[in-house]
């Protein structure tokens, strides 16, 4: 059985201290379950108080992008060498606001993949249709597109440790969330497309995490569904409280 992977992504906001007061919360309250993994993915200059505060815990650290290069002239950008050796576990790449506001594409995406297995990250990997894309009967093929490019190369192993979170863009920070069997009927096409391209057997090893204004309210019947494994969660991951409610729903 595939464990229920609760990642919240704060994105640009909080300052240090909030942070801390966050993980302060929440590290003692997570639950020690095996079949729930939180992880909070939190901007750069957090990550190393962040990991010091969580490491008696059941809370891991993310970071939301990062740099493919190990090290270099690269003025501005962060390494998975530099993630690594904070003890950050895990990384989110590709988002959409990424691809949209950074030019972000498949390739890069592919890349810092590549690079996050390389150095013993976790990438969780995000695809999502836009509103006219879903309009236009496009969301199988482009998020299919999404996923065979930003795995390319990989071993099968590796498959089988990618977490996918399947975001489609008109439900980020919109609050609207796809219906839960609109969500499940694109993560099960999702793990069809890996079946394809690995095997059953890695295809059904994979996490494949929901995403789109998730909130305690709706965090049931998504994970109810049979290949949604988990989620990815903006804005109702902000506050602990919510942030442990969702994680309580993995249990
Ligand atoms: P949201 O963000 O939960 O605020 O919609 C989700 C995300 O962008 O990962």
């Amino acid at each position: 059985m595939r464990k229920k992977v609760i990642a919240g992504n704060w994105k640009m906001n909080k300052v240090l201290s909030e942070a801390n007061q966050f993980v302060g919360e929440v590290a003692t309250k997570v639950p020690n379950d095996t079949n729930v993994e939180a992880i909070v993915c939190a901007p750069f200059p957090f990550l190393a108080s962040l990991v010091e505060k969580t490491k008696d815990s059941n809370v891991k650290i993310g970071a939301q992008n990062m740099y493919f290069e190990e090290s270099g002239a690269f003025t501005g950008e962060v390494s998975p060498v530099m993630l690594r050796d904070l003890g950050v576990t895990h990384v989110v790449l590709g988002h959409s606001e990424r691809r949209e506001y950074f030019n972000e594409t498949d390739e890069m995406v592919n890349k810092k993949t590549h690079a996050a297995f390389k150095h013993d990250l976790t990438p969780i990997v995000c695809v999502g249709e836009t509103l006219e894309q879903r309009d236009a009967n496009e969301t199988m093929t482009h998020v299919e597109n999404q996923v065979k490019q930003a795995i390319k190369g990989l071993t099968e192993e590796q498959v089988a440790e990618t977490i996918i979170a399947y975001e489609p863009i008109w439900a980020i920070g919109t609050g609207k969330t796809a219906s839960s069997e609109d969500a499940n009927e694109v993560c099960a096409h999702i793990r069809n497309v890996l079946k394809d391209v690995t095997s059953d057997v890695t295809a059904e090893k994979v996490v494949i995490q929901y995403g789109g204004s998730v909130k305690p309210a709706t965090i049931d019947e998504l994970l109810e569904q049979s290949d949604v494994d988990g989620a990815l969660v903006g804005g109702a991951s902000l506050e602990a409280e919510s942030f442990l409610q969702l994680v309580e729903a993995g249990t």
